[in-house]
């Protein structure tokens, strides 16, 4: 007998992927889930710049997919997506060609190199697991000098954590920030800018605006006028765009690549984006990249599929922002937490608080809490 479930497929694994799962699988009358992803495992992306200042061990940042899925009850193909046709509704993966009834994208965002592939080979990132075990690796050689490339939060989480390290170990090396822009945090409120500046000027981290690259080698770089930085582990964090698969596809998307989508989160009537890889205007500008986001968006997402295989009315999602933080390793974090300003230690505990009580597995949540305790030799 044929079996009239609803074939529901979901491409990315994180924060957004892994919560729909975990909320429509319970519905396995009317629907089978499918979720693909090119990593083995969920990724606790936040925490990757404390695991060089803080010495969080990595692996506690992973939780095993098939794991979940076995626990979840849902289909785990661990390939990458490399094409997609949303017209025909077939995915296609290293190894299988998957047709879907609904389709949920939610493949998050990884570096733009802007097209440039040379750049790429020169320098180092931090956006998995993988990428902070090398970076700790090379903190163990002797670099002169640190340059991170791009001022945004996550740069300045790296620069800050990478100084916090050659401080505990007593190792001579300069820190570097180059921004092409004219200010650190482009986007973010001028008291922000301000009180960030002033800390990473506290902990001698240099700080290098309106700059442009003039020379970029291996461990070599060369910023206009005329800075130049040698033996030196260079860093980029200087923007990020979607999945490569979404490039090729004809939608609405913007300078990143992330997909338009409507008030009900949909591409169209029977696929969605979600997360980082999706465009939700919201009073005029683009959602911005966040975790909580991801999962309150993946709720609602959650929602609208049940109701369109019950033919029931979907419902729009409404953001409720519950703030940010900028944390910097020397424990003077800031931010604006449900619209109040805060500095120092506070919003430093609430980053890891958050952190801990998103991260999944008591194991992992245990290592984490160890890490931050641990003092060093
Ligand atoms: C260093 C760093 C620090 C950050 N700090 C913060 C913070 O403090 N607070 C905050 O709110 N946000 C922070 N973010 C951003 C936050 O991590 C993202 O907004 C969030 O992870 C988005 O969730 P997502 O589910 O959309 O994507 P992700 O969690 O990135 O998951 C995407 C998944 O898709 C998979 N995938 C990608 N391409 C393919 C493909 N072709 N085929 C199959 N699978 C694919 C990936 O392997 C991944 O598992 C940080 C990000 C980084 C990198």
């Amino acid at each position: 007998m044929l079996s009239d479930k609803k074939e529901v497929v979901i491409i990315g694994a994180g924060f957004a992927g892994l919560t729909l799962a975990q909320k429509i699988c319970k519905y396995k009358k009317i629907l089978e889930v499918t979720v693909i992803d090119k990593k083995e495992n969920m990724e606790f992306l936040p925490l990757l710049p404390d695991c060089i200042g803080r010495e969080i061990n990595p692996d506690n940042l992973a939780t095993n997919i098939k794991a979940l899925s076995n626990l979840l009850n849902f289909k785990f193909i661990n390939e990458p997506v490399i094409e997609l046709n949303i017209n025909k509704n077939l995915i296609v993966t290293t190894n299988n060609v998957i047709k879907y009834d609904y389709l949920i994208i939610s493949a998050g965002s990884e570096p733009n190199f802007y097209g440039n592939n040379e750049l790429k080979k020169l320098v180092y990132t931090i956006n998995n697991i993988k990428d902070i075990k090398t970076i700790k690796e090379k903190l163990k050689e002797n670099f002169k000098n640190f340059v991170i490339i791009g001022a945004g939060y996550t740069g300045i989480e790296i620069a800050t954590n990478i100084k916090i390290y050659l401080n505990k170990y007593n190792k001579e090396a300069k820190v570097i920030l180059i921004e092409k822009g004219d200010t650190i945090l482009p986007i973010l409120p001028i008291w922000i800018k301000k009180y960030v500046e002033k800390k990473l000027k506290d902990m001698d981290i240099l700080i290098y605006t309106n700059s442009q690259i003039k020379r970029l080698d291996k461990n070599l770089i060369e910023i206009y006028p005329s800075h130049l930085f040698d033996n030196a582990l260079i860093i980029w964090s200087a923007g990020v765009k979607t999945a490569p698969f979404i490039d090729d596809l004809n939608l609405e998307k913007n300078n990143q690549g992330r997909i338009k989508v409507n008030r009900f989160l949909q591409i169209n009537n029977n696929s969605f984006a979600m997360g980082d890889a999706a465009l939700f205007i919201h009073k005029d500008v683009p959602l911005r990249m966040a975790v909580q986001f991801a999962i309150s968006q993946a709720n609602c997402v959650a929602y609208n599929i049940i109701s369109l295989i019950k033919n029931k009315k979907l419902k729009k999602f409404i953001p409720q922002d519950l703030g940010y933080i900028i944390p910097i390793a020397s424990n003077f974090s800031c931010g604006i937490i449900l619209g109040v300003k805060v500095k120092g230690i506070i919003p430093t505990i609430m980053h890891f608080i958050m952190c801990i009580y998103r991260t999944n597995g008591i194991k992992n949540k245990i290592g984490i809490i160890k890490s931050l305790f641990k003092k060093y030799a």
